[in-house]
């Protein structure tokens, strides 16, 4: 794998790989101590080759571990701190895994779970030891397992490899016009989420170092701010939602940030506003959209934002499409679409996953094989429904009840089956609520199996910390309205327009 030849070249220089809140780690002690944990993976475990579950937030030891993984030719499962331990636990079932290390303070009752001081005692054991490239993970061999929200209340593991991972690092560190100077790029995306492998292996690839900004930075906009002001970050890599955070303060601008030349963006809608806001107080800095979803590898398509487009009647282009890859906009019968129809867009190449972890079912759904020009290439089904024009792509939606909240993918059925599983609630359903045109925040309506005579305000603050045992903290719905029946329209369904009017 690219990314870990590239380390040990690295290495042989005096490169910071990292830095995260200060505690920083060399490419070399990022090389030596990725070697110890592999070696230990595969003298302990040698018959097993089942995925590492990693739970934790930035920790430089969480980049040590997923190094070691794939050079142990094993995958990697990065389950961020907020993920509740019930769904951690959901996720070490469903994968039947064997490594399990805990980084966090929650218990996760695992028979022999790894925490910091048992692998900090691994790298004094296993010391002086390198692995050889023939152990590392490659060709179609899982490199890592994202998780992302299940419609049926539990999460998806989408697998990528490694050979998945050369299709986007090749395309995509071209387009970024990279070589390999020794600069900063921002790691804030947490490790669960994908936009999260583009300081990861794009920045590693080319010898950056990686500004981690821990739960802890994000979660207190002083230490933020002072974080970014002496980070000295030339690229800025999130989702639109924390720039949206950014902008608020006034300070947010050249003068925190002189090294700045590229802000990227993925992961949700790309707003005018934002990016007006943004040329006014970056001037002349290189503003990417990218767009694309976890099973496609990071990224299907990008564009480089201009001034034109921000005067242009339609939204922000998503894009160009990866080199290599295909993607098509089709109708429901799955007839090739022309420039400005919209239809669903389906996506060909060698960066789609083989598909989700121990699931058949879901799998067969979204993906599919086509033969072109005489090779069988991978497919998937986005769900995403866009158009093209000149060869540019544009997004307008999806078809599914999946959304992004602040930059979150969820499918509100996900919350829905969660929020049946607590204890007094008998149905529900959850929406989206809109302001200017972008989800504020979400909304359920619920019934219960039996009525406690409590305000429907006290029976909202327990069903919520109940839901928080189930579901991540960003997926619990902010206002919930507990209500006798649900209307009923004239097909017997829940009348969830008449809900929605209820919102507005
Ligand atoms: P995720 O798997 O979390 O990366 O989410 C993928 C989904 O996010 C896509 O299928 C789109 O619905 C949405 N998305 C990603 N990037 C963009 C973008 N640049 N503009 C609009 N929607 C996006």
């Amino acid at each position: 794998m690219d990314i870990l030849r590239n380390i040990k070249e690295y290495a042989k220089q005096n490169r910071m790989a990292i830095n995260c809140d200060g505690e920083k780690l060399t490419y070399k002690e990022l090389d030596k101590l990725s070697d110890k944990v592999a070696s230990y993976f595969i003298k302990e475990y040698s018959n097993d080759k089942s995925p590492i579950v990693i739970c934790g937030n930035k920790e430089n030891l969480i980049l040590v571990l997923m190094m070691g993984a794939l050079k142990s030719g094993r995958a990697y499962i990065p389950l961020d701190v907020t993920f509740p331990v019930e769904r951690v636990k959901q996720v070490i079932e469903e994968v039947n895994a064997k490594i399990v290390i805990n980084l966090t303070d929650g218990d996760l009752e695992f028979d022999g779970v790894h925490t910091k001081e048992s692998i900090e005692d691994i790298i004094i054991k296993y010391n002086g030891l390198d692995v050889s490239e023939e152990y590392w993970v490659k060709d179609d061999e899982n490199a890592y397992i994202l998780f992302t929200s299940g419609s049926t209340g539990k999460p998806k593991g989408v697998q990528i490899s490694s050979d998945n991972l050369d299709s986007f690092n090749n395309w995509f560190g071209k387009y970024m016009k990279l070589n390999d100077d020794e600069e900063v790029i921002m790691n804030q995306v947490s490790y669960s989420f994908d936009v999260s492998v583009i300081p990861i292996y794009i920045g590693l690839i080319y010898g950056k170092t990686l500004n981690s900004l821990s739960k802890k930075t994000l979660e207190d906009f002083k230490s933020l701010f002072n974080n970014l002001k002496e980070s000295k970050i030339k690229t800025w890599v999130s989702t639109p939602a924390l720039a949206e955070m950014c902008i608020r303060d006034n300070t947010f601008n050249k003068d925190l940030m002189p090294e700045l030349n590229t802000l990227f963006f993925a992961g949700e809608v790309l707003s005018k506003k934002l990016i007006k806001e943004l040329m006014d107080r970056f001037p002349g800095v290189r503003i990417i959209n990218g767009y694309g979803p976890t099973e496609g590898t990071v990224l299907l398509s990008a564009i480089d934002v201009t001034v034109q487009m921000i005067e242009d009647k339609r939204g922000i282009p998503i894009g160009y499409p990866i080199e290599g890859g295909i993607l098509k906009i089709v109708d429901e019968k799955g007839n090739i679409l022309k420039d400005g129809e919209k239809g669903e867009l389906l996506a060909l190449g060698a960066s789609i996953s083989k598909g989700y972890f121990n699931n058949e079912e879901t799998t067969k759904k979204v993906f599919f094989e086509e033969e072109v020009e005489g090779k069988v290439i991978k497919g998937y089904k986005t769900g995403d429904l866009a158009y093209y024009e000149n060869g540019i792509l544009y997004y307008c939606g999806r078809k599914d009840f999946q959304i992004k909240l602040n930059g979150f993918r969820i499918e509100l059925e996900d919350i829905e089956n969660n929020l049946r599983r607590v204890s007094n609630v008998n149905n529900c359903v959850v929406f989206p609520a809109y302001k200017d045109e972008k989800i504020s925040h979400l909304v359920s309506f619920v019934t219960l199996n039996k009525d406690n005579e409590l305000s429907s305000l006290k029976n909202s603050i327990l069903i919520k910390d109940e839901l928080k045992k189930y579901i991540p903290s960003y997926m619990i719905p902010r206002n919930m309205k507990v209500i006798k029946e649900f209307p009923i329209n004239i097909n017997g369904k829940i009348d969830r327009k008449k809900l929605m009017e209820e919102i507005k």
